[in-house]
């Protein structure tokens, strides 16, 4: 018999991350991928430099340095933290580590595309739970739950809509799933968030077995290409994600570029306060076009158009990348990056001249 896959391997469709260049045009404005316009805090980039001189060495498989880094600026216990090559290879190991063939895992209509093709990925079944206005719907999600569930994955504020629960749903959500399914509250954006009634999930991880809370370096602290997150973990599921990942996971120049980042808490607050001017004044300029934003708690925003495709293209044509959103089941939107403020003037001025 030929060379074949394990089952559920195939019916992926392979991730695709938000375009980069466009040929021929030289000022390109990337807002396809929620990076951070202002890039990394200028400590986290010479960390990276110093590393260089020391690139023959192993990191420390145990990310000693950085753990240590993440729960005293947090207040969180080192122990229960583990770093991966983002939060991408979390998602993928606890995927790996609790579900396989013939198991469930829930995951919100338009919620992060990851958690569907991790779970293919592992033979399991992802089932997607229909959401209320673009939100995900605590009670939808519960009553999803079937004996073959193992895992609820929930991003929190939600990457492409921007929506969020309250912590007070995210613990009802919890309250209502057997303890023998894991809930995975992927706070990505949680830096980004004013929402006051939001919590990232660290109460909800340390007061029981079976949630975890993923992070990235990706977004605010605006270390994407080093690939770098890290999961808050009850102590039973640290040792299994501890396990399961390779012994060097997280490359070194990642682990030093990461302690410097998060100690940077001047940078952050920067960055923070940036992207809440200038996706405000975006999303009342775009209101002032007849477009419509939903309500986001990240630093990207979803808009409406009659159109898409056509919109996306003019928005090309003008050196501009913004994400499409049909695999996310939101063919009518696009989720546009928030930038710099003249990044962001740049955009509406392009989206002045379409024509819907
Ligand atoms: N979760 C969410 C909700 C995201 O939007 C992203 C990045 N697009 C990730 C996880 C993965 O981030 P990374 O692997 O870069 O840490």
């Amino acid at each position: 018999m030929a060379l074949q896959a394990r089952p559920g391997i195939m019916e992926i469709a392979p991730y695709v991350g938000g375009e980069a260049e466009i040929p021929g045009m030289e000022r390109v404005l990337r807002l396809a991928s929620n990076e951070n316009a202002l890039g990394p805090s200028p400590r986290a980039i010479e960390a990276y430099r110093e590393l260089s001189d020391s690139l023959h060495r192993y990191p420390d498989g145990g990310a000693t340095a950085l753990r240590k880094a993440i729960a005293d600026t947090l207040g969180l216990a080192a122990d229960r933290i583990v770093c991966g090559a983002g939060s991408d290879e979390l998602i993928s190991l606890l995927t790996r580590a609790y579900a396989g063939p013939g198991d469930e895992v829930l995951y919100s209509r338009h919620g992060f595309l990851m958690y569907p093709i991790s779970a293919k990925g592992v033979g399991a079944q992802p089932v997607a739970v229909p959401e209320r206005d673009l939100t995900a719907d605590v009670d939808a999600l519960l009553a999803a739950v079937t004996e073959r569930t193992r895992i609820v994955f929930l991003a929190n504020p939600n990457n492409p809509t921007g929506s969020y629960l309250p912590a007070e749903e995210l613990a009802r959500l919890h309250k209502g799933l057997p303890a023998s399914v894991l809930l995975v509250i992927d706070a990505a954006y949680a830096e980004y968030v004013e929402a006051e009634d939001y919590s990232d999930g660290t109460a909800l991880v340390e007061a029981h077995d079976n949630v975890v809370m993923t992070r990235t370096f990706s977004k605010i602290h605006g270390l994407a290409a080093l690939r770098l997150g890290w999961a808050y973990c009850p102590p039973g599921v640290a040792d299994v994600l501890n396990r399961l990942r390779g012994p060097f996971n997280v490359s070194a120049p990642a682990l030093a570029a990461g302690v410097a980042a998060i100690q940077d808490q001047e940078y952050q607050a920067h960055c923070r306060e940036q992207n809440s001017r200038a996706r405000a004044a975006f999303v009342e300029g775009l209101k002032r076009l007849n477009l419509r934003a939903e309500p986001s708690q990240g630093n990207f925003v979803l808009v409406r158009f009659g159109d898409a495709g056509s919109a996306a293209e003019h928005l090309k044509s003008h050196g501009i990348l913004v994400r499409r959103m049909e695999s996310y089941g939101l063919p009518g939107h696009l989720r546009i990056t928030i930038g710099s403020h003249e990044d962001m003037t740049r955009v509406l001025e392009a989206l002045a001249s379409y024509e819907q």
